[in-house]
């Protein structure tokens, strides 16, 4: 199988696309990234016919040239079916004179579904592509939405089992319920005593300890990721940058060729970076709008190339963005620097002992011309979401709100008058609580009937994902302190072993 793959770390590891999607993470705490990202072209002038499968079948083929057509064929068209409550996928919504694709018509309401729909099938290829026979564990942090859309992605998937892990009391109540209502008798829940960051850290640490590796590997256990550190959760989310551009095309909005800009609610950097791969490998983008909340450290760093982890962390109702250690920047300063592996293994061990570091101008300047950043207080999210409602009764969740009202500080700014699709990344139903209080300014009764209440209120239809949640039973409900995981993952290896 060709080498495709190289840690962000160290040039010298290199597997291949499917070693890549099953190892999630390089053992030296790389991300992988492709070897050679400018050997990958895309036509879009071959895309104007196609669909969104269509799309997502060539960009895979470049992407993983280790899997047969007929791999990539029997994959997309598993993950892209009825699971989607639309038949585009990800549909363009003309708003005003703004676009919204809505990414959040799979089974659990957020944009990650789209990406963990389909993980599950190419982790299955990519062990037969490998011949491993071991059980697969993967391992997942969440600040809420990758953990329901993982766990539902991975459900009696058979040779694969899934722990969550999210922060206790960092989650909304939905995606609480959603998780610890999840079915499936290779699912495990947990809330641990910390925030995302924490979280998300100690996913790492684990898969970076050779001990828990070896320990788990004599019961026959391997581990993986379904975090956007996986290329697996990466590749699939070029996809809808194309299949949006088509649409504008196709709507008569722009000519083929016209550069749009896309404004992104970033939290893990892994959405816009797929933004960024897209246009590396042929579409027309001016910028990206990398939309923060208040722990608005990528806004800073676009700015100012210091990137500063030394604050306080803030919780606030994006929470599916309150991250301060944005994994996947990493990725974006690699191929920034030309690849350069020993670049990145000394700036990422300066974050870790000076909790900061400082990219050279020449990448300051380059993420400059590509990148526009600025974030939204909770005040003025709340308030760009009531506004768009008011105007146009367009109802969007909170992490949407963040991007719109960033989009209208970018508009206000620069004057640039380019066609912008605003990526919405989650079902408003997914944060009831804050879109209320947005539109309403006052709080909503949680007692019961929430779900039931948002949904007469504002006529509309209940998600039939959501419908009875709050009745079902819940089977995940203990919450581990940080120093319990390990002891708790190698027991759930016993279990599982093959
Ligand atoms: C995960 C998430 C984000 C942030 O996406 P990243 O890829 O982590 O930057 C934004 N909005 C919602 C609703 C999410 O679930």
């Amino acid at each position: 199988m060709t080498k495709f793959y190289v840690s962000t770390r160290n040039n010298n590891i290199d597997v291949s696309a499917s070693e890549a999607v099953l190892l999630g993470l390089s053992d030296d705490g790389g991300l992988f990234v492709p070897k050679d990202i400018n050997s990958i072209k895309i036509d879009i002038n071959e895309l104007i016919e196609l669909d969104y499968k269509e799309i997502c079948k060539i960009i895979l083929n470049k992407f993983l040239p280790d899997f047969t057509e007929e791999q990539i064929k029997y994959s997309v068209d598993n993950a892209y079916d009825e699971k989607f409550n639309h038949k585009e996928i990800t549909p363009l919504k003309k708003v005003g004179e703004d676009f919204f694709l809505e990414l959040f018509h799979g089974k659990t309401l957020a944009f990650k579904d789209v990406a963990l729909s389909i993980l599950p099938y190419l982790m299955k290829e990519s062990k037969e592509n490998c011949k491993l026979n071991k059980e697969i564990l993967i391992l997942t942090a969440t600040s809420g939405d990758t953990g329901k859309a993982a766990l539902e992605g991975f459900k009696d998937v058979e040779g694969i089992s899934i722990i969550v892990f999210y922060p206790e009391g960092g989650v909304s109540k939905i995606q609480e319920l959603q998780m610890k209502t999840q079915e499936g008798k290779n699912t495990y829940v947990y809330a641990i005593e910390g925030n995302f960051d924490d979280a998300q850290n100690m996913v790492k640490q684990i898969f970076n300890d050779n001990d828990v590796r070896e320990k788990l590997y004599s019961n026959n256990v391997a581990l993986s990721s379904a975090n956007s550190i996986n290329i697996g959760r990466l590749i699939p989310q070029i996809v809808y940058y194309f299949s949006s551009y088509i649409k504008l095309v196709k709507e008569k909005e722009i000519n083929l060729g016209d550069k749009i800009n896309y404004t992104v609610p970033t939290g893990n950097f892994g959405n816009i970076l797929a933004g960024y791969i897209a246009k590396t490998i042929g579409l027309p983008v001016n910028k990206l709008i990398c939309a923060a909340n208040e722990n608005n450290v990528l806004t800073d760093f676009i700015k100012t190339g210091e990137y500063n982890i030394q604050r306080d962390f803030i919780k606030t109702i994006s929470p599916s963005m309150d991250i301060l250690i944005s994994s996947n920047l990493e990725r974006l300063i690699y191929f920034m620097s030309g690849g350069n592996s020993s670049y990145i293994k000394n700036i990422m061990e300066e974050l870790k002992t000076n909790k900061k570091y400082k990219v050279d101008s020449s990448i300051k300047n380059q993420i400059k011309d590509l990148f526009w950043s600025d974030f939204s207080t909770e005040e003025e999210t709340l308030s760009s979401l009531k506004n768009l409602y008011q105007k146009y009764g367009y109802i969007v969740d909170t992490h949407t709100a963040v991007a719109y009202d960033v989009y209208n500080k970018y508009k206000e700014k620069t004057k640039d008058k380019s066609k912008t699709v605003i990526l919405s990344t989650a079902s408003p139903f997914k944060f009831i609580e804050s879109v209320y209080l947005a539109i309403e300014s006052k709080k909503i009764d949680t007692d019961k009937d929430l779900i039931r209440k948002f949904s007469k209120k504002y006529n509309l239809n209940i998600p039939k994902e959501l419908s009875n949640i709050e009745e079902k039973k819940k089977y995940h409900d203990e919450i581990l302190s940080i120093d319990k995981v390990e002891g708790r993952i190698i027991q759930i290896s016993e279990k599982i072993r093959g």
